[in-house]
């Protein structure tokens, strides 16, 4: 096309469409101006088809055009920015190809690492060292350019220049991963994108930091990759934002037809939606139903309580599974993080680069220095995050946990970038004890390598142990075989995985529960009689953490039903729900007391008692002659007329795991 004629169309366009907006864009001082495409488009079809074709050209063009209509002062860099590209124009990142580069197209994704907003150079003026003459170079590359030649007809200087002056903008660099809706089970596959000018302002950054989602306009560059310094024949690609918007994500994404919003008003009326939805997650897996009742809760969640000195208290309610192995905890988290958009399972152990909360980490290639990465908490805000593997997780990411888990933030301070990333997670841990197996006759803190103040922070905790038991074997056996092997239907949950997540989905944004006075009495009865049973030696503690908890799982009570008035009866559940879970390490909701053991001082019997209790209560008491390190073999010997039958292993064990140690030859110390 005509670049005159292409010039003329722009200035009609502007001035058809947009003058009244320039004018006040200029008075208010503004650097750039939205541009409806379906506007152009309707205006010209073939300047707006051009403009996706060669954007470079186009948009070039029209910055021209707009320094013709008089509409006062505009800033010399002001940028049209254009929005509303027609969906063909939606590129998926991962089928992003070389026929793209070049043009116009639109990416959606999340933030995932972002560089620092830093000032380039936009044009630089050298000095011709022979004739003295001054000589602009605008600058597009990541290089710096020199003049080739001096403009001066009389000098003509090819050799010698001066960089004199320059002129900078900001920038920055984003790295964006495709959204959650469609990259189920695959690895998301990410694009660069390159943020300039007023796309850098305060108020874009915040918008542009990892965990946000970005709908992006921009032309697909390619720069060649850098091989030890020498440029290569392959290239990078990225993508020049022209224009960046925020997409409110998280529920809306999905989309709740009219049919699908019927069907689960129908199933919310079921009187037996509670039995239902807890039933259809992980059927694959027998038993485990406080358990499952419990993540069931976990996924409508609490309501977020801002309160009037405007400090946030969390809806979100965080789980923990401890347990024997193979007590299906990893598959039960797996299939968990799968019923609720933007769910993710990672491992404790496993997590690299960014880990679990945020890293700021070197980036020299292509960011260029510091950059902040999001990691999986970051990535899953306003979801759930299944953690397994709890107890291996990097001390970093422990201390941040403890802001994370309570504040739902995760600030980060490191070589220059400071930044408080939102991370509105619920937690769904699992972890395995420290002794390998679980023991009941041991508080949970010293079983488990997770430091109280993080315990404290879970609303339930679960443990899940693996007791040989004739009865409940053969069932679990015969369940696998049914849902397997044989049928299947065992397996099939009543209501299926898309409608689950939709009917979480329109709870959550739909309802949002009031406490009633009622509810509200029968949670802090409950909750006074059992802060008057606790003590010093209960195996858990009971703290005001407890009482938020009981009333975010009221309310999440509520939603399931999606009820806005929360009834006693939803205080009921989430109370029994916290006594078995309490019961569960031992502690009787009901009396405090614990078990037969601790309760009346009495010895239970060997075999009931656990061996490695046995050998640490052995210590302690040979401990009373000896002082703090014991001769190893009167430990061994006492155990065994205790009934404790290889000694030598359990100790062994118990140094492996770092319970005791050898302080010198022939004796045992407990750490
Ligand atoms: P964990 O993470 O607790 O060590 P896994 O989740 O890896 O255990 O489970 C081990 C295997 O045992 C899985 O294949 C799981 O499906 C099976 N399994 C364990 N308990 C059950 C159960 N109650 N019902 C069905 N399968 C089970
Ligand atoms: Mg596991």
């Amino acid at each position: 096309m005509d670049n005159n004629d292409l010039f003329e169309k722009f200035a009609d366009f502007l001035n058809e469409f947009y003058k009244d907006k320039l004018v006040k864009a200029a008075n208010e001082g503004k650097r750039s101006l939205d541009i409806d495409f379906s506007l152009l488009e309707k205006f010209d079809v073939t300047i707006a088809d051009y403009l996706l074709e060669n954007p470079n050209e186009t948009i070039g063009v029209a910055q021209k055009a707009l320094k013709q209509i008089d509409v006062g002062y505009l800033d010399d860099n002001f940028r049209l920015r254009f929005f509303n590209l027609p969906p063909s124009k939606d590129i998926r990142i991962r089928n992003i190809r070389s026929e793209h580069i070049g043009k116009m197209i639109v990416i959606d994704g999340f933030v995932k690492r972002a560089s620092e907003v830093r000032p380039e150079v936009s044009e630089a003026i050298f000095q011709c060292l022979d004739c003295g003459s001054n000589l602009t170079i605008i600058q597009t590359e990541r290089m710096m350019h020199a003049p080739i030649e001096c403009e001066n007809p009389a000098c003509r200087n090819r050799k010698s220049f001066k960089l004199v002056d320059q002129k900078l903008y900001d920038a920055r660099w984003v790295v964006v991963e495709e959204p959650f809706e469609i990259t189920e089970g695959e690895r998301p596959s990410d694009l660069r994108v390159y943020l300039k000018e007023d796309l850098t302002s305060p108020k874009m950054q915040n918008k542009t930091d990892p965990g946000n989602r970005i709908k992006t306009v921009g032309v697909l560059k390619e720069l060649p990759r850098r091989i030890k310094g020498t440029p290569s024949r392959q290239m990078e690609i990225y993508l020049e934002a022209n224009h960046v918007e925020s997409v409110e994500t998280e529920w809306e994404e999905l989309e709740i037809t009219p049919e699908t919003e019927r069907k689960i008003l129908e199933l919310s009326k079921d009187p037996e939606i509670y039995t239902k939805l807890t039933n259809s997650i992980a059927p694959a897996i027998y038993g485990l139903d406080d358990v499952k009742q419990a993540i069931t809760m976990q996924l409508f969640s609490g309501e977020t309580h801002i309160q009037k000195d405007r400090s946030r208290v969390r809806g979100d309610i965080h789980v923990l599974l401890v347990g024997d192995p193979s007590t299906a905890k990893s598959a039960l988290m797996k299939v968990v993080s799968g019923l609720i958009p933007r769910g993710r399972y990672v491992s404790g152990k496993g997590v690299t680069g960014a880990g679990l909360t945020a890293t700021v980490v070197k980036d020299e290639e292509f960011l260029g220095g510091w950059v902040l990465e999001a990691g999986a908490l970051v990535m899953t805000n306003r979801s759930l995050c299944a953690i397994d593997e709890f107890e291996k997780i990097e001390k970093t990411d422990l201390v941040a946990l403890h802001e994370m888990m309570e504040q739902q933030t995760i600030s980060i301070a490191k070589a220059n970038i400071v930044a408080t990333l939102p991370a509105m997670t619920a937690i769904l841990a699992g972890g395995n004890p420290k002794l390998g197996r679980f023991d009941p006759y041991l508080p949970i803190k010293e079983q488990i390598d997770i430091p109280e103040t993080i315990l404290s922070r879970f609303d339930l905790k679960f443990a899940l142990r693996d007791i040989p038991n004739v009865e409940t074997d053969a069932k679990v056996t015969e369940h696998i075989l049914l849902s397997r092997h044989f049928g299947g239907e065992e397996a099939t949950p009543i209501v299926d995985n898309d409608t689950f997540k939709k009917y979480v989905a329109y709870a959550r944004k739909n309802c949002h529960p009031k406490l009633s006075r009622e509810a509200a009495d029968e949670i802090k009865n409950f909750y006074l009689g059992l802060r008057e049973h606790s003590g010093e030696d209960s195996p858990i503690a009971i703290t005001p953490r407890q009482y938020e908890a009981l009333i975010r799982l009221t309310e999440s009570s509520a939603k399931i039903q999606l009820r806005n008035n929360v009834t006693t009866e939803d205080a009921i559940r989430a109370i029994n729900l916290m006594k078995a879970s309490l019961r569960q390490f031992g502690f009787e909701p009901e009396t405090g007391k614990i078990d037969i053991d601790r309760a009346d001082g009495a010895r239970a019997t060997s075999a009931q008692r656990s061996k490695i209790r046995i050998v640490l209560d052995v210590i302690d008491e040979l401990g009373k002659t000896y002082g703090k390190d014991v001769p190893f073999d009167e430990v061994v010997k006492m155990c065994r007329m205790q009934g404790v039958e290889s000694p030598e292993e359990i100790l062994k064990k118990m140094q492996q795991e770092g319970i005791a140690f050898n302080p010198r030859p022939g004796m045992i110390s407990k750490v």
